[in-house]
C-alpha cells in the first residue's frame, strides 16, 4: 500500500471483536452470553481474550486466571484453539478479497484493506464497511469493528473508537481533535521503548510530535495540521481512547 499523499486513499482496518472468545461462543452455544476467558494451554496461563460479558466484570487480556476468577466468580475458562482461529481468519480473508485484492493481514483478527479503487464498484467506504460487517455476521456469526481513513494508522485508530460492532470514519479534518491530546502510545507502532524515547524528547501526545522536527513519524503528522487552524470547527465527537481488541 502506498502512503503517498498525492491523492487520498481509502483504507479500512477491520478488527474482530473479542475474537478468540467470540469464536468459542459461536462454536459452543452454551458459552453464549456467558463470561468466558480464552486462555493458553499451560497451567501458568493468562487470559488471551475475554468475552464482553467477562469484561463487564473487569476481566482483561493479560490477567492470570486466578486474578480473573477473583473478580468474576462464574468465569468460564476455555483453552484456546489456534487451529480454529487460523481457519476463521482464512475464511475472513476470502470475504475481504471479494472487495479488494489489496489486503494486508495484520494479525489473526485484523486486516487492512485498500479500497481506493473499489469505491467506483461498491460506492462509499461506509457502504463497503457495512457490507463487510454484514457478511462477517451472516456467514461467520461474528462481529467486527471497522475504521475508515486516508491511511493505515488512522484506520486502525478508528476501528478501536466504537468497539464492539463499530464503524468509524476518520477524515483529515478530524485529525487535530483526535490526535492533539492522544497519548502517543495509543498509536499503532509505538511500543514502550519508542514511548520512552519520545518522552525523553518531551513528547507525550500525538500533537506533541508535530511541535518540533521529529523525523519520519512526527513530520508527516505535523504536515497534516494545516486544518488544525479550524480548532473551533470540531466534529462533535469527544476524544476517546481506542480499544485494542
Ligand atoms: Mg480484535
Amino acid at each position: 500500500m502506498s502512503s503517498g499523499s498525492d491523492r487520498l486513499h481509502t483504507i479500512l482496518h477491520i478488527d474482530m471483536d473479542a475474537f478468540f472468545a467470540s469464536v468459542e461462543q459461536r462454536v459452543n452455544p452454551a458459552l453464549r452470553g456467558k463470561p468466558i476467558a480464552v486462555c493458553g494451554a499451560n497451567a501458568r496461563t493468562v487470559v488471551l481474550t475475554a468475552s464482553y460479558e467477562a469484561r463487564a466484570h473487569g476481566v482483561k487480556t493479560g490477567m492470570t486466571v486466578p486474578e480473573a476468577r477473583a473478580i468474576c466468580r462464574n468465569l468460564i475458562v476455555v483453552p484456546g484453539d489456534h487451529t480454529r482461529y487460523t481457519d476463521v481468519s482464512r475464511r475472513l480473508l476470502a470475504i475481504y478479497q471479494d472487495y479488494t485484492p489489496l489486503v494486508e493481514v495484520f494479525s489473526v483478527d485484523e486486516a487492512f484493506l485498500d479500497i481506493t479503487a473499489s469505491l467506483i464498484l461498491f460506492g462509499s467506504g461506509e457502504a463497503i464497511a457495512a457490507a463487510l460487517k454484514h457478511r462477517i455476521r451472516r456467514e461467520m456469526g461474528l462481529s467486527a469493528s471497522v475504521g475508515i481513513a486516508p491511511n493505515k494508522i488512522l484506520s486502525k485508530l478508528g476501528s478501536g473508537l466504537e468497539k464492539p460492532d463499530g464503524l468509524v470514519r476518520i477524515e483529515l479534518r478530524d485529525i487535530p481533535m483526535l490526535l492533539e491530546d492522544l497519548p502517543v502510545k495509543e498509536l499503532c507502532g509505538i511500543g514502550p521503548n519508542l514511548e520512552r524515547a519520545l518522552a525523553e524528547m518531551g513528547i507525550r501526545t500525538c500533537g506533541g510530535t508535530g511541535k518540533g522536527k521529529h523525523g519520519t513519524t512526527g513530520r508527516p503528522l505535523w504536515d497534516h495540521r494545516p486544518l488544525s487552524e479550524n480548532h473551533g470547527a470540531r466534529t462533535g465527537r469527544p476524544p476517546r481512547r481506542p480499544d485494542r481488541e
